[in-house]
């Protein structure tokens, strides 16, 4: 269960994954609820809670919200953009039990990184709590965002995940909607920084095996099939908004046909079980027939249902991605996106 406790961080990413209307801090959920939540969640059979945002050190709570995510028995794993968090949090986060922090990196010099977060001075303060972290000993991934501008530094990145001690590195490259979408010509990638960058990932696992856990996630539109949106709608995981929306998948949001239920007016149980959008696009009998018929089905269920309905204009096409689609023509086009010096649409601050 992935638990975006706030919207507020003092980043600014024009990748960020956040909506494009943000929730404001007054509209976000309370301790108690967050903490009721927790709880319905452990009952519901889940074990691990991210807790992220925004950035989730913005909330002054954060080290209550842990402690009652322990005691419900939940694995926490932290994942933040590091600034905003001192030395005390670390450690009172330690003390209330905190299991795993992950933390983002928006390039591996100053320079980018402060472009890109659009905060001057957040990539030393960054590389300063990853020592507190190292230090304290918490288990650490780094998750590196990459696009054009940082991609071709790919090796230099896993060389700094083995610096800062981390066991794992998950590279994700943008994938483009919301704020990344306003961005696509100053971030997509070109196909021959892809293709290297994933002739890099296989070299450094191969090299790094047993230092390093690498998980690569290659931008979709690069590929011949899609992936497994969730690992499945509706089967694996759950999202909760700052607002206590519960969503199949954190861009569930941009399909408007859906309404979302709220942990302030249903239990976590009912929601799973039984809430409309949940069952929307769960299991295979929603699918067209071109994903009916296909012996991929239970590998990726038809991939991303946003992406669909994006792209094709149909919410239950077969992810156009899919190169058995007959709009996969229409994704062909967007991977030759003239690249601009435009400066960047920044996040919007709450
Ligand atoms: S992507 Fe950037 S702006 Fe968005 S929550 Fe993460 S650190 Fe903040
Ligand atoms: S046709 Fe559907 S199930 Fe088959 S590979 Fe394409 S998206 Fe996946």
């Amino acid at each position: 269960m992935l638990a975006e406790l706030t919207h507020v961080c003092p980043l600014a990413c024009p990748y960020c994954s956040n909506p494009m209307e943000l929730t404001k801090r007054s509209n976000e959920l309370d301790t108690d609820t967050w903490a009721r939540v927790f709880s319905e969640a452990a009952d519901l059979g889940i074990l691990q809670l991210h807790l992220s945002g925004g950035e989730p050190a913005s909330r002054r709570d954060l080290v209550d919200l842990v402690t009652a995510a322990r005691e419900a028995g939940l694995y926490t794993n932290l994942i933040t953009s590091g600034v905003g968090l001192t030395e005390a949090k670390l450690t009172a986060l330690d003390a209330a039990g905190l299991d795993h922090v992950q933390l983002s990196v928006q390039g591996i010099t100053a320079a980018l990184a402060d472009r890109i977060g659009g905060y001057k001075g957040g990539f030393e303060r960054k590389m300063h709590v990853a020592e507190r972290i190292a230090e304290i000993g918490f288990p650490l991934t780094l998750n590196a965002v990459m696009h054009r501008h940082n991609l071709d530094d790919l090796p230099a990145t896993i060389a700094l995940a083995q610096r800062l001690g981390a066991r794992r590195i998950e590279v994700a490259c943008v994938q483009f909607h919301g704020w990344a979408e306003a961005n696509r010509g100053q971030l997509q990638p070109t196909v021959d920084q892809v293709h290297a960058a994933k002739a890099t990932v296989e070299a450094e696992r191969e090299r790094l095996k047993g230092a390093l856990v690498i998980d690569f996630v290659a931008p979709d539109w690069f590929s011949d099939f899609p992936k497994a949106c969730m690992g499945g709608w509706g089967s694996t995981g759950l999202n909760i908004t700052p607002s206590g929306d519960v969503l199949p998948c954190h861009a569930a949001e941009t399909i408007p046909s859906l309404t979302f239920a709220n942990v302030t007016q249903s239990s976590l149980s009912d929601i799973w079980y039984g809430d409309a959008a949940f069952s929307a696009f769960r299991g295979t009998d929603w699918m067209p027939p071109l994903c009916q018929s296909c012996d991929r089905r239970d590998i990726d269920f038809g991939g991303c249902r946003c992406q669909a309905l994006a792209i094709a204009g149909d919410v239950t096409a077969t992810d156009p991605v899919c190169r058995k689609s007959p709009d996969r023509a229409k994704v062909d086009a967007l991977l030759n996106v003239a690249p601009s010096d435009a400066p960047f649409v920044y996040r919007a601050r709450v």
